[in-house]
């Protein structure tokens, strides 16, 4: 898999909302259309290109294919997924809590992207809460149709990085075309932000796609 994987802190200074990191995006990026999604754990898709600069869609997926887009997800224990083409620059950026991929919103992205046309894509998970420390009621287990841990106390775990990559192999990606990074943002509060571990004022994990992302801070080589 090509392409660069690393996780800085970028976010400091924001409060993590949509326009917070959306203008700080922007002011890294040199210009380049940045787009930031108000994620309300839906099936939502939009594709960049309706939209206009700076306008915030209520949404929880977003395609472009421009390559001069950088697409943004931002998380606190739910997965970010990002897709791209092999063949062309078609691009997607899913943010997937328990409810978007109940709702299947990875598989949906996926074939949303095949219906402009997409052939290969490839597609990385990225740190989210993980199965160590995602304890959940039955219902969400069985919303997600995944298969529970259950531990000594009776408690239940799940693990979403599985759920998203089930959902992008239903859509027809091989293993070999999938990367995990599966780092739990629950247990490294020295690298994530955590919904679980910190509460409603947890900041938020940023993942980005496309345009001029090696802009910024702390991606620079050399
Ligand atoms: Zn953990």
């Amino acid at each position: 898999m090509t392409g660069v994987f690393c996780t800085k802190e970028v976010t400091a200074g924001t409060d993590g909302s949509a326009r917070g990191v959306l203008g700080m995006l922007e002011g890294a990026m040199g210009g380049s259309p940045v787009f930031c999604m108000d994620q309300i754990h839906s099936d939502i898709i939009v594709c960049a290109e309706d939209l206009a600069q700076g306008e915030i869609p209520r949404a929880d997926a977003i395609i472009s294919g421009n390559p001069d887009h950088l697409l943004c997800v931002r998380t606190a224990d739910c997965v970010p997924v990002l897709a791209w083409s092999v063949d062309g620059p078609l691009m997607a950026a899913v943010h997937a809590g328990w409810r978007g991929l109940a709702s299947r919103i990875v598989e949906k992205t996926i074939l949303a992207m095949r219906s402009r046309g997409c052939g290969e894509i490839r597609a990385a998970i990225g740190p989210a809460i993980g199965p160590c420390c995602y304890e959940v009621k039955p219902d969400v287990a069985n919303a997600l149709g995944v298969e529970p841990e259950l531990s000594g106390g009776g408690s239940l775990y799940v693990n979403l990085w599985e759920a998203a990559r089930s959902q992008l192999e239903a859509a027809g990606l091989d293993g070999g075309a999938i990367g995990v990074r599966a780092l739990c943002t629950s247990c490294d509060p020295g690298r994530f932000n955590s919904f679980r571990r910190q509460g409603a004022n947890a900041g938020r994990n940023i993942s980005v796609i496309g345009g001029k992302a090696w802009l910024l801070p702390g991606l620079q080589a050399g």
